[in-house]
Protein backbone atom coordinates (compact mmCIF):
# COMPACT_ATOMS: atom_id res chain seq x y z
CA UNK A 1 0.00 0.00 0.00
CA UNK A 2 1.39 3.42 -1.12
CA UNK A 3 1.47 6.32 1.08
CA UNK A 4 -1.23 8.13 -1.51
CA UNK A 5 -3.73 5.12 -0.17
CA UNK A 6 -3.75 6.32 3.04
CA UNK A 7 -4.43 9.91 2.33
CA UNK A 8 -7.62 10.96 2.81
CA UNK A 9 -9.98 10.55 0.26
CA UNK A 10 -11.28 13.61 -1.53
CA UNK A 11 -14.63 14.72 -1.82
CA UNK A 12 -17.24 15.24 -4.59
CA UNK A 13 -19.75 17.61 -5.19
CA UNK A 14 -22.38 15.09 -6.77
CA UNK A 15 -24.60 17.36 -9.35
CA UNK A 16 -27.56 15.53 -11.49
CA UNK A 17 -26.34 15.30 -14.96
CA UNK A 18 -29.96 13.67 -16.49
CA UNK A 19 -29.90 10.40 -15.83
CA UNK A 20 -33.03 9.48 -15.71
CA UNK A 21 -32.78 5.75 -15.95
CA UNK A 22 -32.41 5.02 -11.90
CA UNK A 23 -34.64 6.56 -8.97
CA UNK A 24 -34.52 10.26 -8.51
CA UNK A 25 -32.61 9.94 -5.01
CA UNK A 26 -29.73 8.01 -6.93
CA UNK A 27 -29.18 9.77 -10.21
CA UNK A 28 -26.48 11.98 -9.21
CA UNK A 29 -24.37 8.57 -8.72
CA UNK A 30 -24.63 8.44 -12.30
CA UNK A 31 -24.17 10.27 -15.81
CA UNK A 32 -24.28 8.92 -19.04
CA UNK A 33 -20.66 8.49 -20.93
CA UNK A 34 -20.11 10.61 -23.78
CA UNK A 35 -17.89 8.08 -25.12
CA UNK A 36 -13.86 7.42 -25.87
CA UNK A 37 -13.30 11.39 -25.44
CA UNK A 38 -14.98 11.39 -22.37
CA UNK A 39 -12.15 12.01 -19.47
CA UNK A 40 -13.38 10.42 -16.26
CA UNK A 41 -12.57 12.15 -12.78
CA UNK A 42 -10.63 10.39 -9.99
CA UNK A 43 -14.47 9.52 -8.09
CA UNK A 44 -15.88 7.91 -11.56
CA UNK A 45 -15.56 4.71 -13.16
CA UNK A 46 -17.22 3.15 -17.15
CA UNK A 47 -19.94 0.30 -16.00
CA UNK A 48 -18.46 -2.76 -18.34
CA UNK A 49 -22.01 -3.97 -18.48
CA UNK A 50 -23.71 -0.96 -19.98
CA UNK A 51 -21.35 1.84 -20.59
CA UNK A 52 -22.79 4.52 -17.45
CA UNK A 53 -20.46 6.19 -15.69
CA UNK A 54 -20.65 5.55 -11.95
CA UNK A 55 -20.35 8.44 -9.80
CA UNK A 56 -18.73 8.55 -6.68
CA UNK A 57 -19.14 10.96 -3.76
CA UNK A 58 -15.34 10.38 -2.81
CA UNK A 59 -12.05 9.21 -4.73
CA UNK A 60 -12.06 6.10 -5.36
CA UNK A 61 -9.59 3.25 -4.85
CA UNK A 62 -8.40 -0.09 -5.83
CA UNK A 63 -10.76 -2.60 -4.56
CA UNK A 64 -13.40 -0.24 -4.00
CA UNK A 65 -16.83 -2.35 -4.44
CA UNK A 66 -18.84 -0.17 -6.94
CA UNK A 67 -23.03 -1.23 -8.04
CA UNK A 68 -24.22 -0.42 -11.45
CA UNK A 69 -27.98 0.58 -10.34
CA UNK A 70 -28.40 0.89 -13.66
CA UNK A 71 -28.17 -2.82 -14.89
CA UNK A 72 -27.44 -4.09 -11.58
CA UNK A 73 -23.92 -5.52 -11.99
CA UNK A 74 -21.61 -5.42 -9.03
CA UNK A 75 -17.97 -4.28 -9.81
CA UNK A 76 -14.60 -3.81 -8.57
CA UNK A 77 -11.97 -0.72 -8.84
CA UNK A 78 -8.87 -0.92 -10.34
CA UNK A 79 -6.19 1.44 -11.90
CA UNK A 80 -6.99 2.02 -15.66
CA UNK A 81 -4.60 0.71 -17.93
CA UNK A 82 -5.53 3.92 -20.32
CA UNK A 83 -6.13 7.51 -20.01
CA UNK A 84 -8.98 6.79 -17.29
CA UNK A 85 -7.90 6.77 -13.38
CA UNK A 86 -10.02 3.65 -12.97
CA UNK A 87 -11.14 0.64 -14.17
CA UNK A 88 -14.07 -2.32 -13.48
CA UNK A 89 -14.01 -5.99 -13.09
CA UNK A 90 -17.55 -7.36 -13.02
CA UNK A 91 -17.98 -9.33 -10.04
CA UNK A 92 -20.98 -12.14 -9.74
ZN1 LIG B 1 -24.14 -0.81 -15.66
Amino acid sequence: MSARDDAPRQQFELDERGFDEVPRKYRKYYRRWAGASDALGPNEVLCPVCKVVVRSGRELRAGDRVYCMACLTRMRVKRGAGRNPWEADVEY
